[in-house]
């Protein structure tokens, strides 16, 4: 399996030391399954300051439509021909429509009846309930819809990944159209599989496990690791071999999948970071497609609060960080071990 990484040198006269050349170094990283690359920067890395919401918590508070009081009089319910149940609910989980579809079956599930969680006070209950209402409408779609087999679960949170609710909620989509992480995914898996008889996935645990580098945790259902060409400012990557659907994620997968999305969230925060994207994907009916789930901080940058997405991102479909994985690595490794 390749781990390709081109170096580059770059070379100016720097005014901070009287115009005398100096030099600069990055990399070009490519994903060892899609060939996708991503740009890594030797630059200094600034502590990120830990931002006051309390603002934004209240205002949005008052305009909420998943808080308990009301979500039940302004949220959607499921129409009887396509979903066995009106809303699904699990503890204080509950799943309805998206009032603001981008597909045919699309749904959200407000994860619980606080306004607001901070990242480190997520609970096992209540991500453990959220991912099984949404797995319980997943399902369903499944059996009644069979050909919906590009299924995923996601999660904007905060507005600085793109929720425009505070309230915790995953999106849930269930379609017969893939996303790009599709069109790309799949192709390559089916040559990987051609070329050398073998499954990606368990290859390239088995390689990240050898390395050594970037392997976070081996030894549950799940693979946790770091993404060699992050997706974003760096990239967590959970890969769970033993499940093929939303309906094999049961007892200790379950329980594996969230012990480790709730470390990830514990790091996130430890770094002064509040927001992130997360996104859980299935292709029903594929062998070679694993589900996985991969989950990115979002940050702004100070002092002006400017986008982490410039235009590399937008228009080059390319991830900058200035994060290495490996340091990643080293440091989200303990939160395995608390
Ligand atoms: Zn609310």
């Amino acid at each position: 399996m390749k781990f390709d990484k081109v170096l580059k040198t770059s070379r100016f006269l720097d005014p901070n030391q009287g115009f005398a050349e100096t030099k600069r170094y990055s990399e070009v990283r490519y994903d060892p399954l899609t060939g996708h690359s991503t740009r890594i920067l030797d630059f200094p890395v600034r502590e990120v300051k830990k931002v006051d919401l309390t603002g934004l918590i209240e205002a949005s508070r008052q305009i909420c439509p998943f808080c308990p009081q009301i979500v039940d009089l302004v949220t959607p319910k499921f129409s009887p021909d396509l979903a066995s149940q009106e809303r699904y609910a699990c503890g204080e989980a509950l799943c309805v429509p998206n009032a603001f579809p981008y597909d045919e079956n699309v749904a959200v599930t407000v994860m619980a009846h606080k306004h607001y969680i901070p990242l480190s006070e997520f609970t096992h209950r209540v991500m453990s309930d959220a991912f099984m209402c949404c797995f319980a409408y997943l399902e369903d779609i499944a059996l009644r819809q069979p050909e919906m087999v590009f299924q995923s679960v996601n999660w904007n949170y905060m507005p600085l990944a793109g929720g425009s609710v505070v309230h915790p909620h995953l999106q849930i989509a269930a379609s017969s159209s893939s996303t790009n992480y599709y069109a790309y995914s799949l192709p390559a898996l089916a040559r990987y599989r051609e070329e050398r008889g073998s499954d990606f996935w368990v290859d390239m645990v088995e390689e990240e496990k050898a390395r050594g580098e970037r392997i976070i945790a081996a030894d549950g259902t799940l693979s946790w690791l770091v993404a060699f060409a992050p997706l974003g400012i760096f990239d967590i990557l959970g890969v769970i071999p033993d499940a093929c659907s939303p309906a094999d994620i049961r007892g200790k997968v379950l329980e594996d999948l969230v012990s480790g999305v709730l470390n990830v969230l514990r790091y996130i925060d430890s770094l002064n970071m509040q927001s992130l994207n997360l996104s859980l994907y299935f292709h029903l009916g594929s062998p070679l497609f694993t589900p996985h789930v991969r989950i990115c901080p979002r940050v702004s940058i100070p002092p002006f609060e400017t986008s982490q997405i410039n235009y590399l991102g937008m228009l080059h479909n390319e991830a900058v960080t200035i994060l290495k994985p490996e340091d990643i690595c080293t440091g989200i490794k303990p939160y395995w071990d608390k």
